[in-house]
């Protein structure tokens, strides 16, 4: 998010930017076209994700055993050609925009945000599943209500464990549960550069 104060930067943003080394970023983003390549083969070829099936599950539920997953597994294919349609229609509100060397989270970063306090159920969704209904989400267990690829590649990897990371996120879905943290603003050193004065001859 720009700010209208170009010295300025959130103390929020600034903590979540600091870190990682580049060795990290390349690996995380590494995994990350890894998983983008494997999507669009299992995709384009039609028959690539069930040929791979126990990659497909390790990816998606965190599970090598396939067949523990078929029935929401072959779910996802429709629902990765769902998907590309949204980003090819430009629908950007469908969050799969974290940046490709972001370190993977398993959770909201708790630097930008807060539980909402009208929300009752603590860290827990309770009775929500709106975001996971909202996208028609295969992977969430119909019958449990929780989602069965917690915490696997893909959740920590993209969208699901970080979410919400900003606002519109929160709006997209609805979500009763978390509020963006009030960003705190924060003077970045100011450098001065030696300025060169000219001698001048004297007047007169
Ligand atoms: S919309 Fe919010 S509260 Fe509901 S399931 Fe998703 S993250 Fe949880």
């Amino acid at each position: 998010m720009s700010t209208p104060f170009p010295f300025l930067r959130t103390q929020a943003r600034g903590r979540a930017e600091a870190g990682p080394s580049p060795w990290m970023r390349l690996r995380w983003a590494s995994a990350r076209v890894g998983f983008i390549g494997y999507v669009g083969f299992a995709l384009f070829t039609g028959v690539g994700g069930i040929l791979t099936a126990p990659l497909a599950t390790w990816y998606m539920f965190g599970d090598w055993r396939f067949w523990r997953h078929w029935r929401p597994a072959l779910r996802l294919i429709p629902q990765g050609w769902r998907m590309l349609g949204r980003l090819v229609r430009g629908d950007s509100g469908f969050m799969l925009d974290v940046p490709i060397a972001a370190p993977p989270h398993s959770a909201p970063v708790q630097e930008l945000v807060d539980l909402n306090p009208a929300w009752a159920h603590s860290g827990s969704c309770g009775p929500c599943s709106r975001c996971c209904e909202l996208i028609a989400c295969p992977v969430l267990d119909p019958e449990s209500g929780y989602c069965s690829g917690y915490d696997s590649f893909f959740w920590r990897y993209f969208n699901c464990g970080r979410f919400p990371s900003r606002q519109r996120e929160i709006d997209y879905y609805g979500c009763p549960k978390w509020v963006m943290k009030e960003p705190v603003l924060v003077p970045l050193p100011v450098y001065h550069r030696p300025v060169a004065v000219e001698a001048s001859a004297p007047e007169g």
